[in-house]
């Protein structure tokens, strides 16, 4: 039977990035950017979950409410962006106080059961992070890139399929856990672990493989599907940055919808707290 996978988009300004060497020049762009999102899950009559950050929901009321109405699901990806790696436990505590009341400002009685993390910055350096989540209510983390390839996130050796995430070991289930986690799972080839399942894998890998590593996840699992408005915008300033930052911020902006919209095409999707039963 054909798998159903997760998609979820991470809703924050493109100077939300992490590559950008500390330049924000004051544009604002999210709604612009997410619309062509919206518009593009509706031709495909397809729900996902939006992880959306605190400040750009604070500054645009209107684009939540507009997500939140076709049916999406709404999670959190903290208040102004900040791995966790840069925060503490009361600070997290605080970012998430900032993101719950902003919401039920806007949408009053909405649960918000999922978390994804800035940069996927989910490890067992920042593990203190999930008794936080549970404390705030939420059901799910969708924060573990189960492969290390940069200094800044992965963690490898953690499960590929959603599992009952234990707080004591990022990698490890716990039955008994109060938090389920949804990682992306990479398309093992051998003994290699690519990555291939959204963000700057979908812009700088070709369709033909994408298409081919997805079905073979499939065969398995379904997959975790992320993306980001601004890959898709062509409005997404450019700023100089060194050689390395500059591509993976920028390649492949310019096809990086008409490749989602390929994947809408001959692959199903679905909310994340649905797959997990959550609903
Ligand atoms: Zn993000």
């Amino acid at each position: 039977m054909e798998k159903i996978n997760a998609l979820s988009i991470d809703l924050e300004e493109w100077f939300h990035s992490e590559l950008l060497e500390g330049q924000r020049p004051p544009i604002f762009q999210a709604p612009e950017a997410t619309q062509q999102v919206l518009d593009l899950l509706d031709r495909y009559q397809t729900k996902g979950t939006f992880f959306i950050v605190g400040e750009v929901a604070e500054r645009h009321p209107e684009l939540v409410r507009a997500i939140f109405e076709r049916g999406h699901e709404i999670g959190c990806h903290g208040f102004s962006h900040q791995p966790l790696w840069r925060l503490n436990e009361d600070s997290l505590r605080e970012e998430l106080r900032r993101f719950h009341s902003v919401m039920e400002g806007i949408l009053e009685k909405v649960v918000i059961k999922g978390f994804r993390a800035p940069c996927f910055s989910l490890d067992n350096r920042t593990k203190w992070a999930l008794r936080v989540l549970v404390d705030f209510g939420h059901q799910y983390d969708a924060s573990i890139f189960p492969v290390k390839l940069n200094p800044l996130y992965g963690v490898s050796g953690a499960p590929m399929q959603p599992y009952r995430i234990s707080l004591k070991d990022v990698r490890k289930e716990d039955r008994s856990s109060p938090l389920m986690e949804f990682p992306t799972p990479p398309l093992t080839l051998w003994k290699f672990k690519i990555p291939i399942a959204g963000g700057f894998y979908l812009r700088i890998f070709p369709l033909s493989f994408l298409h081919w590593g997805l079905k073979r996840i499939n065969r398995k699992q379904p997959f975790l599907f992320y993306f980001h408005p601004w890959e898709g915008y062509e409005g997404t300033p450019r700023l100089k940055l060194s050689f390395t930052n500059r591509l993976i911020s920028y390649y492949g902006i310019h096809s990086a919808l008409k490749k989602l919209e390929f994947l809408l095409n001959h692959f199903k999707f679905a909310r994340v707290d649905q797959i997990l039963g959550l609903r």
